[in-house]
């Protein structure tokens, strides 16, 4: 490392805990001084210099121009404004995804490569009679073929959903199911084992394309094959900004999981986000360590450094020290978009662990998916030599909505402030079912104002719980959250029962569900205990059913159960046996209580409270 642990930042290496002296800042961060940033430090001017300014003359319409539109004014695409401007222009030759196989084999491919691969996935579906709105599932890890796929696909008009190959059968059939899936593109492997089984719970299911197939099988087409016959010419028909492009899926606390659906004009915020955010600028090397099953790692690890025809460096390997410093040394990473729960693991091995690496090129480091401790931030400038930069938003919103930008000085454990073109306010619900702001540094609900391009179009059939999230103009995030005199944002808590782990959004109800279909369990609540490293760990409270008993092997049994219905990243890592749970008197069962419980914090209002297991 050729930093020798000094910070970047302007304060020369002096980010760390305030001194006794200091003035206090608000809260949580308080034990820690602002960084400031000094212009005149800056190796590569940010794009966003003055924030104050640009948010005054800001407008959605002007961000547009950065784009290009598809020729003679035929509308939006998003892969043609990530690929194909590029592909037939002087970036042509330039690599747009620089892939590392688990086994650390690189594998290039440039622009001009992509635009010819995605036009012969898109040439391919079309050869199936597969049309613009119809669902296009990819199931695969961190490989070439799933970029192209998703790319591909985008250019076809289908509806594109990029599912977490590390979800277990359950998760994914139900995902399809409620996306009216008609194409799944896969592997041999991933298929037999976490879907086949379940093909019967999607009729809609036609074609099943697997990429590592070298012919077609029974139900299924081999990628090769579909891809080798088609023509690598492909011209994107004419798109409306409105049609769909892809749908996300998230969870609630009730409920089976949402698919949040989001149109082509969503690319004009990955590209306004990219440039003020994230900070890209041409010839970066770009690497976003999320997976695209998750939408950060849709927006930010394919959309958004494409738009700006930058190289972007996809790591298959799952979070690995020596690995992920690896990649960020020899690759010349210069912008690195990673998540709290990594950056913990790596402070916890030391900032020592860097020592023989030449980071020398990174230049900026940003965070999002989960609260990033202000001593995350702190120590991102000790080892990194740069403060991670944290930014929040949410699947619903598309892109980043509040963000920590390079030219701004940072409060550790702050959010930071809207982008240019989003307003932000921290409101309280009323009974009339509108809203009203609370005052400077109070608690309320996150809320933001209508009207940006990536907002989510709805919630796929389900109406009503889309509506449920407005009032008025007024999006509602369900995150709690306040904002101090400076007008940056702190995150408090989620205003429901989700849980956030390792960065992934996991719904209770799904993995209860997944419970309850063992023989042996009558009820099961879960909820997310506090983790030092993963933020929140799912833990599940069971009552069995009559017969049956509470000991260590039911235990491990259940917890087997669950990781393969579920996967390893959304099963319980903790199972406690409870005679039966505490419920409302419309038997409802109250994890709140559970929860408050478990941490030994007050129990609330118990009037609802029906049983109890005390
Ligand atoms: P998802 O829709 O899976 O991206 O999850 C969105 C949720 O993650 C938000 O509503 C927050 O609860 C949480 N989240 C995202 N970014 C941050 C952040 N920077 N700080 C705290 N929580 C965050």
């Amino acid at each position: 490392m050729l930093n020798n642990g000094a910070c970047r930042c302007s304060r020369g290496g002096a980010c760390g805990p305030r001194s006794e002296t200091e003035a206090p800042l608000s809260d949580n961060a308080a034990r820690y001084v602002t960084i400031q940033k000094d212009p005149a430090s800056f190796a590569v001017p940010p794009n966003l210099a003055d924030y104050r300014a640009v948010c005054a003359t800001f407008n959605w319409e002007a961000a547009r121009a950065g784009l290009s539109g598809l020729p003679h004014g035929r509308g939006l695409n998003i892969a043609y404004e990530a690929v194909d401007r590029h592909a037939y222009g002087p970036r042509a030759d330039r690599v747009a995804l620089r892939c590392i196989s688990k086994t650390g084999e690189r594998r290039d491919v440039t622009y001009r490569e992509l635009a010819a691969s995605t036009n012969r996935f898109a040439n391919g579906l079309r050869s199936l009679g597969v049309k613009a709105e119809d669902g296009v599932f990819v199931l695969l890890g961190r490989v070439p073929e799933l970029y192209i796929a998703v790319l591909g696909a985008l250019k076809m008009k289908c509806v594109v959903t990029p599912l977490f190959s590390a979800f277990g059968p359950e998760p994914i059939a139900t995902r399809m199911e409620i996306g009216d899936a008609r194409v799944l593109v896969t592997t041999e492997a991933l298929y037999r084992r976490k879907v086949e089984a379940l093909r019967g719970r999607l009729p809609k299911l036609e074609w099943v394309i697997l990429v590592n197939a070298e012919e077609d099988g029974e139900g299924t087409r081999s990628w090769r094959k579909l891809t080798q016959a088609a023509s690598d010419a492909f011209e994107i028909a004419p798109t409306d900004p409105q049609d769909t492009a892809l749908l996300h899926f998230t969870s609630g606390t009730t409920g089976r999981p949402k698919g949040v659906i989001h149109v082509h004009e969503a690319v004009v915020t990955h590209y306004a986000t990219g440039l003020y955010a994230l900070d890209l600028h041409d010839n970066d090397r770009f690497w976003c360590t999320a997976d695209p099953g998750w939408v950060t790692g849709t927006s930010y690890g394919v959309i958004a450094p494409l738009t700006h025809g930058v190289t972007n460096i996809v790591v298959e390997a799952e979070f690995d020290a020596p690995t992920w410093y690896g990649v960020l040394a020899r690759e010349r990473v210069t912008v690195w978009y990673t998540a709290p729960t990594a950056i913990r693991m790596m402070m916890k091995l030391g900032a020592d662990a860097l020592k023989d690496y030449d980071l020398s090129a990174l230049r900026f480091a940003a965070s999002v998916g989960e609260p990033l401790n202000a001593e995350a931030v702190v120590w991102g400038a000790e080892a990194f030599g740069l403060p991670f930069h944290d930014n929040w938003w949410q699947t619903e919103t598309g892109g980043i909505m509040i963000a920590n930008f390079a030219s701004m000085d940072i409060k550790p454990g702050s959010m930071g402030r809207p982008l240019p073109g989003i307003e932000a306010g921290i409101v309280r619900r009323k009974a009339d079912g509108g809203v009203e702001m609370v005052n400077t540094d109070q608690e309320g609900e996150l809320a933001l104002k209508s009207g940006w391009p990536s907002m989510m179009r709805g919630y796929l059939h389900e109406e009503a719980r889309y509506r449920k999230c407005f009032a008025g103009e007024w999006y509602l995030t369900g995150d709690l959250a306040r904002c101090d005199s400076d007008g940056y944002f702190w995150f408090v808590g989620r205003a429901d029962d989700v849980i956030k782990s390792s960065g992934h959004l996991i719904g209770p109800f799904e993995v209860e569900s997944a419970l309850m279909e063992h023989p042996a369990v009558a009820e099961a609540a879960v909820i997310g205990k506090p983790d030092p490293i993963a933020g929140e760990i799912v833990k599940a409270f069971i009552a069995l059913k009559l017969g049956f008993e509470s000991s260590e092997p039911m235990r491990k049994e259940l917890l087997g159960h669950a990781r393969k219905r579920l996967g390893a990243a959304v099963a319980p890592k903790e199972i406690e046996f409870r005679a039966n749970l505490p419920k409302t008197r419309s038997g409802k069962i109250m994890r709140r209580l559970l929860k408050a419980r478990e941490l030994g914090l007050p129990e609330g209002d118990l009037s609802t409270l029906e049983s109890d297991e005390r």
